[in-house]
């Protein structure tokens, strides 16, 4: 038995910066997220990657409703709206309301291995984006290896792509690619002689194996897997932008778009946790008066409220930069993404403690009580660490006060 409680944002948020075409995205996604995700979150959240698997009921849906079309344009079968950014990040913050898997399964298709296809020729874009915006393959996206993540200068990354007469033999491991188990493509980073380039590798070629989903603590609907490519036979219309040595602008500047929609998949969770939280201290009596009667509580609320504003109106700038052409806009999308998803752990740890007892269960035995403030614990703490950790975030930001001739 699960409750939905009243959405706070609707009276406390006003929308001043979004453009009308982005606030109408977010009025259909959230309808959407709440028939197709909202009935199958609980179990998304408190499954088991292994025996479980990907979430393709609710991946096929987002897909059938366009979900997928919503960050291209209409040349790739797209919605090609005027702010795509701004239209992807509410549309993953709506998505994370019910679901942070969901939202980082969206991301990863569409943010990472749409977005790092931008950077791609033609045919490039008309062969494998437009699978993606109908959701006929689902894309990966892979940087990490096991000893290469927040450093991927060249020296450190060690999947190597060698150039044959007929094409490139790709070699190498990488860890933690999040969509691999069902993926039909990955865009790989690899060292090219002293540089990186990226490739679009299918997932079907012989040489590419995945291994077995990691076990996590939370978004356990994000199947990630290490890849290892052995021997790999790419052709020259495989590698991102027909032009070697671009691999590292390529990541960066997808992971830049990345991590705006982290930031916003964390205020969709931190929102979710305020909600429930103000909805059960409103309601739970203790000492002869709702819990929420104690200052202690609504000055913390108060609190966790203005810093919900703060982090929704960081990621919307952010991503309006990003619509207006900027492709970098730091300092708001390294502070969005550090201070958000911050914000979600803080809430959501307060949202557990708000429950009491209730906070720590996934369902009770007595009646299948099921409040999602567990899951959402759990499932927040991602967000500090992946698409550049908040420490890497606090170091962008460092360069642009101290400049890297002192800030490195
Ligand atoms: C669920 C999940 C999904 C993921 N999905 C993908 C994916 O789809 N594709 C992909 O390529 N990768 C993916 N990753 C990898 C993810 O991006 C990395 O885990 C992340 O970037 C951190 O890298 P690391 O784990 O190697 O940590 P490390 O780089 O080893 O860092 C360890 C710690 O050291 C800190 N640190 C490092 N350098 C500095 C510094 N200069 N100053 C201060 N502190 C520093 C870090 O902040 C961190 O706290 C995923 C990871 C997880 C867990």
């Amino acid at each position: 038995m699960t409750f939905t409680p009243e959405r706070q944002s609707d009276r406390l948020y006003h929308e001043l910066l979004a453009p009308k075409e982005t606030q109408t995205v977010r009025a259909s996604v959230r309808k959407i997220a709440e028939r197709e995700v909202a009935p199958h979150a609980a179990a998304i959240a408190g499954g088991d990657e292994r025996t479980d698997g990907f979430p393709w009921q609710v991946f096929n849906a987002l897909a059938s409703a366009g979900v997928f079309r919503i960050p291209f344009g209409g040349d790739v079968g797209g919605d090609g709206l005027s702010h795509p950014a701004a239209a992807t990040t509410v549309a993953i913050e709506e998505l994370a309301y019910y679901s942070s898997s969901m939202a980082a399964v969206f991301d990863v298709h569409c943010i990472l291995a749409g977005n790092a296809l931008r950077n791609g020729t033609e045919e490039q874009r008309q062969r494998w984006l437009r699978k993606v915006t109908d959701g006929s393959v689902v894309g990966a996206f892979a940087t990490t290896e096991p000893d290469a993540s927040s450093d991927l200068s060249p020296e450190v990354v060690q999947t190597e792509a060698v150039r044959t007469g007929a094409g490139w033999v790709l070699n190498g491991h990488k860890r933690w690619i999040s969509n691999s188990p069902v993926a039909g493509f990955v865009v790989v980073l690899a060292r090219t002689g002293t540089r990186l380039s990226m490739f679009i590798v299918d997932t079907t070629l012989p040489g590419v194996q995945v291994g077995l989903p990691d076990r996590k603590m939370g978004n356990r609907g994000q199947l990630t897997a290490d890849i290892r490519f052995t021997d790999v036979r790419l052709s020259d219309d495989d590698l991102l932008g027909g032009t070697e040595g671009h691999g590292l602008r390529h990541a960066l500047s997808t992971l830049t778009r990345g991590r705006i929609g982290i930031a916003a998949a964390a205020v969709g969770m931190a929102q979710a946790a305020f909600d429930h939280t103000v909805a059960h201290l409103s309601t739970r009596h203790t000492f002869g008066k709702p819990v929420a009667a104690n200052q202690h509580w609504q000055f913390l609320l108060a609190e966790r409220a203005t810093e919900i504003e703060n982090a929704r109106s960081l990621y919307t700038k952010a991503a309006l930069r990003l619509d207006a052409g900027n492709p970098s806009p730091d300092p708001e999308a390294a502070m969005a993404k550090h201070y958000a998803t911050k914000l979600s752990v803080d809430m959501a740890r307060d949202a557990v403690q708000a429950f009491g007892g209730l906070g720590f269960a996934r369902e009770l035995g007595a009646d299948g009580t099921s409040v999602p403030v567990e899951a959402i614990y759990r499932d927040s703490k991602i967000g500090e660490i992946y698409e550049g950790t908040n420490e890497i975030q606090k170091w962008v930001i460092a360069r642009q006060i101290f400049g890297r001739d002192i800030a490195g």
